[in-house]
């Protein structure tokens, strides 16, 4: 078969998946398949720059439905599967966790079934080329304390959400395919995104999106929780990189070396948005911070050592916290367009907001 490659990413409608939909598009070595249900989070009109390319196409589907993805994966030929679809917000798994087992867990292994069925129909040459790329999240490592360690890719498996428990059983299932029936696998480990296109109930376009409407910045607990943060660029490349250089049966931590407290995040989006656009009356965007009851269960810190994608894969982020925060806070300004309508239509501007509107 010639070149482009075919790539099937799921969830390719939600955040990070419509990045490395456009990454993978723009770098002209593969034609995408994006295959997604449209939950509340999948948005098509991430993906308008692509309507029309002749290396787009989407497939409206349910990775649970084994049959429907196992003839769209014969259908359109595919070479290789990069699996990002799933629930994903980790309130939502607190309020409603059966929604994460299904999709997250069973989604998997359904999916998992089709795509081993479709491997093993492909010839000798296209079976060796083939990858199935799992996207998964540094959370299924659990809590680390505030001063010390850091995850590296042999770190216990130890989830504390109902989030990151569908995650961690995720990977299992992937591992297991490999071990049991020889599908060749790739896994990753990613610290927290940001960047355009980022749903407005997640921490960093909230906290935007309510500052320019002058709502309180909702902050969990005293702030003090550590997240390292990547721009969601930077994570698009690193997965084509393990995609296509990862070692089979190998996990890769992929994180931005950038550990920030929330209320530094919070602070950091303040100063960018005094600067750029100052309220009325000169006060900073800073008045707006309100404290409100932590999350149940929420770990303390996450920190990710990249050092094995970083050596063998040569990745390294082209953008810092502070390049990649400005980048994103001047995206949203710009972009009222894609934010403005999801946010008026199903979300009052808090965070528990949505989960209870629903
Ligand atoms: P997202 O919620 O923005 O997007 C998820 C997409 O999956 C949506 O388009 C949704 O419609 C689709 N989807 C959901 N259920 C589906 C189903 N049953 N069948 C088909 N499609 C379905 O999520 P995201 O933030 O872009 O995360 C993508 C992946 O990356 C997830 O697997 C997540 O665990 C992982 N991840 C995310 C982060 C992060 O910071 N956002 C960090 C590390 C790993």
């Amino acid at each position: 078969k010639n070149v482009p490659q075919t790539v099937l990413v799921t969830g390719g409608a939600g955040f990070i998946g419509s990045a490395v939909c456009r990454h993978l598009v723009a770098s002209g070595k593969y034609r995408v398949v994006n295959l997604d249900k449209l939950t509340y989070a999948g948005n098509l009109t991430s993906l308008r720059d692509l309507d029309g390319n002749p290396n787009y196409v989407f497939r409206k589907a349910d990775i649970c439905d084994t049959d429907k993805v196992r003839k769209i994966l014969a259908d359109e030929a595919v070479d290789l599967v990069m699996h990002l679809a799933a629930e994903s917000h980790v309130d939502r798994s607190i309020d409603g966790p059966m929604a994460f087992v299904t999709t997250n867990v069973v989604g998997t292994a359904s999916l998992l079934q089709a795509v081993l069925d479709h491997w093993r129909s492909l010839g000798e040459e296209a079976r060796k080329r083939f990858r199935f790329h799992h996207v998964s999240t540094d959370e299924v490592f659990g809590d680390l304390p505030f001063d010390s360690g850091v995850f590296t890719e042999d770190s216990p498996y130890k989830p504390s959400s109902p989030y990151s428990a569908s995650k961690a059983a995720s990977d299992h299932f992937v591992r297991a395919w490999h071990e049991t029936y020889g599908l060749p696998v790739v896994l990753s480990n990613c610290s927290n995104n940001y960047g355009p296109y980022h749903f407005p109930e997640k921490l960093i376009p909230l906290v935007i999106a309510n500052a320019l409407d002058e709502q309180p910045l909702p902050v969990y607990g005293k702030g003090a929780n550590i997240r390292d943060w990547l721009f969601v660029e930077d994570h698009a490349r690193a997965l084509e990189a393990v995609m296509t250089g990862g070692r089979i049966g190998e996990s890769y931590n992929i994180g931005g070396r950038a550990e920030r407290t929330n209320l530094e995040v919070v602070e950091a989006i303040c100063a960018l948005l005094d600067a750029r656009r100052p309220r009325n009356g000169g006060r900073s965007h800073l008045d707006l911070i309100t404290y409100v009851t932590d999350r149940p269960g929420h770990d303390r810190r996450y920190a990710i050592d990249p050092t094995k994608s970083e050596q063998e894969l040569g990745w390294t982020p082209l953008e810092t916290f502070e390049t990649g925060l400005a980048r994103t806070v001047d995206w949203y300004l710009a972009n009222g367009w894609w934010w403005r309508p999801i946010r008026e239509q199903r979300f009052d501007g808090t965070r528990q907001g949505l989960v209870a509107a629903k």
